[in-house]
């Protein structure tokens, strides 16, 4: 082993659940891809409970997800990191964005935008109503960063390369939001940052959020992860398994058999007697021979009727 590998890991992932709701199966898969490649890499896995979003948190949700994720073999290194108990990095973050001056106050209403897309067009990208205005003239606001011209590309590991012109696709976005509470967007590039995070492997509906986290991770300095979006598991109708459409939590009783059909989601084609085989002898196989090539020609993927804890 290289001897600088100890004191500078070249490999630290993470997986950054909200706890809104016990772990689902298409959570488990995203788990399992991030935990395989780091572990794969010799690297370095995280675990961050992201409950920024505080009146989403669900009581009790981050436990029975770490208790899920113990049950699964996932076992993490480091101490569980808690976005809420780190809003002074947030606020740091925000206070060196605002002396770049590119933030401004936003008093724009949902209404409002929706009225104005409505009569111009634009979707959801923001079209810059209040960029002139000043924080102190105003108290009910969030807080919008100046996108100006920024041209973004990066390379994923499974997606190729992917650019985007920001303001032209998003507009200037949100990092504060009315509410007082920090958006997605800037917690998970501060957290990134504080937790020494180097390869970022999740699903590739958060693709869409990758240029803003870049375009932020730039400004404030930061080294670059790499990054790998994965395809999405969806139900027979194509919705994505989520909270929000009521996905079964995850069956713990039998971890074994559930792994071994993630790993087939995961095109990884374990040999057929694995199957009954212990969690951490499929982990492990899972582990040596990781390859997430043939995941490439997908963006989503739907598990089989009758998949252990799906319905
Ligand atoms: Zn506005």
């Amino acid at each position: 082993m290289n001897p600088l590998s100890k004191s500078t890991p070249i490999y630290i992932g993470r997986f950054a659940p909200s706890p809104t709701g016990p772990l689902h199966l298409g959570s488990l898969y995203t788990a399992l891809a991030s935990f395989l490649d780091a572990r794969h890499h010799q690297g370095k896995w995280l675990v961050r409970i992201d409950d920024v979003d505080i009146p989403r948190n669900a009581p009790g949700a981050a436990d029975l997800i770490l208790k899920t994720l113990e049950a699964f073999g996932l076992h993490w290194d480091e101490t569980i990191y808690y976005e809420s108990r780190h809003f002074n990095h947030y606020e740091s973050a925000l206070a060196r964005l605002k002396a770049l001056n590119l933030l401004y106050p936003c008093t724009c209403s949902r209404k409002k935008l929706a009225d104005y897309a409505q009569h111009h067009g634009g979707g959801d990208r923001y079209p810059g109503i209040c960029r002139d205005k000043n924080f102190h003239e105003q108290n009910d606001y969030a807080v919008r960063i100046r996108t100006n011209g920024a041209f973004i590309e990066f390379i994923d590991r499974l997606q190729g390369r992917f650019s985007e012109n920001l303001n032209a696709a998003h507009g200037d976005f949100i990092i504060k939001r009315k509410d007082h509470l920090f958006a997605y967007q800037l917690a998970v590039v501060v957290d990134d940052q504080a937790q020494g995070v180097t390869h970022i492997v999740r699903g590739i509906d958060l693709l869409d959020s990758t240029s803003k986290q870049i375009f932020l991770q730039m400004l404030l300095g930061y080294p670059l992860p790499s990054y790998m979006h994965l395809p999405i598991l969806v139900d027979q109708k194509g919705q994505k398994l989520s909270k929000q459409t009521y996905a079964q939590a995850v069956d713990q009783r039998n971890p074994g058999p559930v792994l071994f059909h993630l790993l087939q989601l995961l095109k990884q084609a374990p040999p057929e007697e694995l199957i009954d085989a212990l969690p951490q002898e499929i982990l492990q196989w899972g582990i040596s021979h990781w390859n997430p090539a043939p995941l490439q020609s997908w963006t989503q993927l739907c598990p089989s009727n009758g998949f252990v804890g799906l319905n």
